[in-house]
């Protein structure tokens, strides 16, 4: 096994503001926090700086006129005119390097693609990607460009048949769905708090593709206060029979950190303990693994689970070399895994009733709607 953990000490030169939830050096903090913890010192792990990808690009996906006002807004300097594409909102502010920042995220993801179809890598993680709000003419949600859909593009343009893409963000991933709506090469699952109370408002069940790719977009919305019992049966009980039945040559994973319950714009309830389950379901699923970061708004909350991420990723226990070593007053205990881990929770037993019963209608719509046209028989269901 090759893994390759896709950075770039280049992203904390961009911000999107003091006062914006999304923050690209979360990156480095990760990346720092992994180092820490010993988790690039084995032989298959390479870490990888990313290069800018090029305009043409771009245009795999985008209007040539949405490229036009993005390559405008790079100087910081906003104009009305841009409003029509997204730009300048305070979601999508304009910003000093916006556009060199989206084409070296889209570098980032794009050189991970080629990684894998190019068999130098099995699994790889890029923290600063999976930006699944893009649209095709716009800028929505934080994401610039779609670096998702060029990648799973390219994918299939290598030779891929079958890509699943699975997305755990707490948000819907709506530019994914909208790009692979009628196409049954792309197996489209996506785990969200509903559009009942959610940006982007939609990805319900009964989203579930159309034409050839009628059955090939399953759509999971979450109640508020879905904890991690709740998540990983729904998870479980939705994914682990999909994946069994499409035989994906590779999956595709935005792993977005917005569910854990300390996490600002959402309300969802998760803990990383939870968040680590749903990790290895996903990485037992294929040998084939592109990571992408995605939303997560607790930084530092989200530095200790995707650290988790990329140790369950390798099949590592994190380890602090230094645990033992030098405590004290200034330097603390040292860092063992329980540091990183959450303490687990569980919502109110009331509460949890009302979740079950919202998660299980989810279920047994899914199950009755799309199993049958991936031909998973009764007994799979458990
Ligand atoms: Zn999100």
């Amino acid at each position: 096994m090759n893994s390759v953990f896709m950075y770039t000490s280049k992203y904390d030169t961009y911000s999107l503001g003091d006062q914006h939830p999304f923050k690209p050096y979360k990156a480095t903090m990760v990346y720092e926090l992994c180092y820490r913890y010993g988790l690039f010192d084995k032989p298959w792990i390479t870490v990888m700086e990313p290069e800018p990808a090029s305009e043409d690009a771009l245009t795999e996906f985008h209007s040539k006129e949405y490229i036009e006002a993005l390559k405008a807004a790079n100087t910081g300097s906003f104009d009305f005119t841009m409003l029509e594409y997204g730009l300048g909102t305070s979601d999508n502010p304009v910003f000093k390097g916006v556009y060199d920042f989206s084409l070296l995220v889209l570098g980032a993801t794009l050189k991970s693609a080629d990684l894998i179809s190019s068999g130098h890598a099995d699994i790889v993680f890029s923290p600063v990607g999976g930006l699944h709000h893009g649209g095709f003419g716009h800028a929505e949600g934080f994401c610039y460009v779609n670096d998702i859909v060029i990648a799973i593009q390219r994918l299939l343009k290598s030779g891929y048949e079958r890509i699943l893409y699975v997305d755990i963000d707490a948000h819907h991933g709506n530019g994914v769905q909208d790009a692979f709506y009628d196409r049954d090469d792309v197996l489209f699952i996506s785990f969200h708090q509903s559009g009942e109370t959610l940006y982007p408002w939609v990805g319900f069940e009964n989203e579930i593709g159309s034409g050839k790719g009628l059955g090939y977009t399953v759509n999971v919305p979450l109640s508020e206060y879905t904890d991690d019992e709740a998540y990983i049966k729904v998870f479980k009980e939705i994914y682990t029979p999909l994946v069994k039945a499409y035989k994906p040559q590779c999956v595709v994973a935005q792993i977005g950190l917005d569910t854990l319950k300390k996490d600002p714009l959402t309300n969802l309830r998760l803990t990383n303990n939870g968040y680590c389950e749903v990790i290895a379901e996903i990485r037992a699923s294929c040998p084939k693994i592109l990571a992408l970061g995605g939303g997560g708004y607790s930084v530092p909350d989200v530095v200790r689970g995707w650290t988790l991420a990329w140790a369950e990723l390798n099949g590592l226990q994190p380890h602090d070399p230094y645990l033992g070593l030098v405590g004290g007053a200034l330097t603390g205990h040292g860092n063992s895994v329980e540091d990183l881990r959450d303490s687990p929770y569980k919502i109110a037993p009331r509460l949890k009733d009302d979740v079950n019963r919202y998660l299980d209608s989810k279920i047994i719509f899914i199950k009755d709607k799309i199993f049958p046209i991936h031909n998973i028989s009764g007994e799979l269901y458990g």
